[in-house]
């Protein structure tokens, strides 16, 4: 029986799952995550956010996928994978052998070089966990410092604005459509350090202002997850090359969704697209 190994279970590692599974009952089928849940509508991170839909409706998507189909879920961290052995090993101990490997990664954050990054109130808005972190920290801030430049900062400085935070925005060119005096656009300075013990307390700017706060959101920061192909034959770039097979240039190993890049064409970092590759990847992976 054949081991078919994916790396992420979001939307291209589902869809490829769900693919396989319409024609081949035999494989064995295991999904590998290092989130500790089920599958969530990733992309509804911020409806959440705004309390606009409940916790179940986020995780609704693949509630009982894995029972129905017969696929096991692992939850660790994969650190590096060996393509001529086919194994790939887990952070906590341990290794898994494939036939084929699908890496559906995905994007993660890349936080800017400087001290404190690594402290608690320190998020960006990726995963179910950052979610949480911002909701529990709301009671406790009365300031947050955000930077960034795409529609999340937008949604998230009218969030906080909506609940009476002070927001302190690092952006010199976006200029959110609010009435909010809440809001202050820093333009002249920049974070250049996060101060506190444990947890974030205040920011040092690059003009020695300081100003105190419990939560920094860095908004858009995300970049392809390519970690595990580097000190590999696996070729990469911005992503994971593929052809419009989604095989990498290893035989026997695809990619899917945001981690990969396509040659000559233009990368689409979206819920449809990811679910797209997943299912050609799956289609593929069975020959049909
Ligand atoms: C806040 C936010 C809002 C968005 N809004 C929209 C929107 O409105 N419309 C839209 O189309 N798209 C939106 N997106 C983008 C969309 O969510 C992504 O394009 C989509 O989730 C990509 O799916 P994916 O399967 O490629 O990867 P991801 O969803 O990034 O999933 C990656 C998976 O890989 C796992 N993983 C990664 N590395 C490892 C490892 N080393 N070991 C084990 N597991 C690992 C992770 O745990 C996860 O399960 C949004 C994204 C965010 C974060």
């Amino acid at each position: 029986m054949r081991h078919i190994c994916i790396i992420g279970n979001s939307a291209a590692g589902v869809s490829c799952a769900k693919t396989i599974r319409q024609t081949d009952s035999e494989s064995k089928i295991t999904i590998i995550s290092q989130e500790n849940y089920p599958a969530y509508l990733r992309f509804k991170l911020l409806d959440f956010l705004y309390q606009g839909i409940k916790e179940s409706d986020l995780f609704e998507f693949a509630k009982d996928f894995y029972k129905e189909n017969n696929i096991e879920l692992v939850n660790n961290v994969v650190t590096h994978i060996e393509p001529e052995k086919k194994r790939l090993y887990f952070k906590e101990k341990g290794f898994l052998e494939f036939d084929i490997l699908v890496l559906a990664c995905g994007r993660k954050p890349k936080f800017p070089d400087i001290k404190g990054t690594n402290k608690r109130g320190v998020v960006t808005v990726y995963n179910f966990d950052d979610a949480k972190q911002i909701i529990e920290t709301l009671p406790l801030i009365q300031t947050v410092c955000i930077t960034g430049s795409n529609y999340v900062t937008e949604k998230l400085v009218d969030f906080f604005a909506q609940k009476n935070i002070e927001v302190k925005l690092f952006c010199p060119q976006l200029k959110i459509n609010s009435e909010s005096k809440s809001i202050e656009y820093i333009t002249d300075s920049q974070i250049q350090e996060i101060l506190g013990n444990g947890d974030a307390k205040a920011v040092k700017l690059s003009n020695n202002k300081i100003i105190g706060t419990n939560l920094v959101v860095y908004a858009d920061i995300l970049v392809p997850n390519i970690d595990l192909v580097k000190d590999t034959p696996i070729k990469y770039n911005n992503g994971i090359i593929v052809n419009s097979s989604m095989l990498t240039n290893i035989e026997n190993i695809y990619a899917a969704g945001d981690v990969t890049e396509i040659t000559g064409r233009e990368k689409s970092f979206s819920w449809a697209n990811a679910e797209q590759e997943g299912t050609t990847t799956g289609r593929c992976i069975c020959q049909i």
